[in-house]
């Protein structure tokens, strides 16, 4: 017989996004339940590059976009909970880097200097010289140019697991979920195992799974895009640490590299930008050919013969969009008693809170029940991918 649960907020799926919200409800004094099907953060939160943006990279083109400045207040929300200021508690999480830097190799950069000191910017991005200048581009060799961008790099495995204390005994594993719809197209119940969950208001995080769980409650909008990318992965032992775009010609950035510690005490640079996005039909070895000699080129002087390859194949999980362009800003849509959400970038997860927490007072759904007791088994959170990868 199954045992029927009772809370406010059913989640399900536990990336970032669901994560998040999770914790934000839970201090709001909601009672919530999260269900996992796989790991807390396997999705694609685990396979980020842990930027939190502040939109610098999508105003490459000389302009600052409506994503730009939707996403402009995310790196000071981060910041403040990292110093223990937010919304959440993260004193516990590990910036990698404090700053996020925009390197070019050549003149490029030149040419946007006026743009670079443009009253928009100001504040969100500063030209860095000398001893200034991030270690790797310390050398003599470097001739190119570096603008500092108010963003930081977060270590991904340390956020989720710091979400994942926040969550307490609301997480359970299941592995398999079936969604009872009511006569009215509601959702009436969530099954999974041997327990039953009933809820004011159930939220999709799926990520790329929001579109079998659509499938499964028999709804279809809305519509979910994939953009894939094919990520390269640098494993060595001297890596130095490097958290910057590239600058090429287009409005996006020829690479994207951050840094990683590896369990065996080693970094692991992880690229992405145009390399991960043209590379997606390469094969492993063709792309990690060009990686290696984009790399030569770009910084001939760190010495990477030591070093292991490796690349990953992800889908990035969105809204659908037009032209399947990039969507500006985190979605949710409210469908009958339910939410559908993407936050369409790790960074703007606190966004997709906020619009969630809008849409449950629109609603009028307000904290009525106890968190209910369960002895359901918690998931495991994901392991980082440069400890698998390689
Ligand atoms: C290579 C790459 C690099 C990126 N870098 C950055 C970056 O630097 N900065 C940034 O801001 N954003 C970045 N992003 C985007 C960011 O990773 C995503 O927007 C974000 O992680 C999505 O979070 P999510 O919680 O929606 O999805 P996910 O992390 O995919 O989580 C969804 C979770 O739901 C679970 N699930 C799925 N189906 C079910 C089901 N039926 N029942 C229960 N659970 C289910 C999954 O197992 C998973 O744990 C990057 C994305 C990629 C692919």
């Amino acid at each position: 017989m199954s045992t029927l649960l009772e809370t406010d907020i059913c989640i399900l799926g536990g990336g970032i996004a669901g994560l998040w919200l999770n914790a934000r409800l839970r201090q709001q004094g909601y009672s919530t339940l999260l269900l996992e099907s796989a790991t807390l953060g396997g999705g694609q939160s685990i396979k980020s590059q842990g930027i939190i943006h502040g939109g610098t990279k999508y105003a490459l083109h000389g302009k600052l976009t409506t994503a730009a400045e939707a996403i402009a207040a995310m790196p000071g929300r981060w910041r403040d909970c990292l110093e223990g200021n937010g919304e959440i508690d993260l004193t516990p999480v590990r910036l990698l880097s404090p700053y996020h830097y925009l390197w070019s190799p050549g003149g490029l950069v030149s040419n946007m200097a006026g743009f670079f000191a443009s009253k928009a910017l100001r504040g969100r991005v500063d030209a860095v010289k000398g001893s200034s200048l991030p270690p790797v581009f310390q050398s003599a060799q470097f001739k190119g140019k570096v603008y500092r961008l108010a963003e930081l790099v977060l270590d991904v495995p340390s956020v989720i697991q710091r979400l994942s204390e926040l969550a307490d005994d609301s997480l359970i594993a299941a592995d398999s979920i079936r969604i009872e719809r009511d006569p009215n197209d509601h959702i009436a119940c969530v099954h999974t195992g041997d327990i039953s969950i009933k809820a004011q208001r159930y939220v999709l995080t799926g990520g790329e799974g929001n579109q079998a769980l659509q499938a499964a409650w028999g709804i279809e909008q809305p519509a979910m895009q994939r953009r894939p990318l094919q990520m390269v992965l640098v494993k060595g032992p001297e890596l130095p640490g490097l958290y910057a775009h590239c600058l090429g010609s287009s409005p996006k950035p020829r690479l994207t590299v951050t840094t990683h510690p590896t369990a065996d005490g080693q970094w692991c640079w992880y690229l992405g930008g145009e390399l991960a996005e043209q590379g997606v039909d390469s094969s492993a070895k063709a792309l990690i050919q060009q990686a290696q000699r984009e790399l030569a080129e770009l910084l001939p002087w760190v010495d990477l013969r030591q070093c292991q390859w490796a690349t990953l194949k992800v889908n990035r999980a969105e809204p659908a969009q037009s032209g399947l362009v990039r969507p500006d800003s985190a979605y949710v849509q409210g469908v009958h008693n339910a939410l559908v959400c993407w936050p369409t970038k790790l960074a703007l997860s606190p966004h997709l809170s906020d619009l969630v927490l809008e849409q449950l007072k629109a609603d009028q759904i307000t904290p009525t029940r106890p968190q209910p007791e369960h002895h359901q088994a918690r998931p495991a959170a994901a392991i980082p991918i440069w400890d698998t990868c390689f």
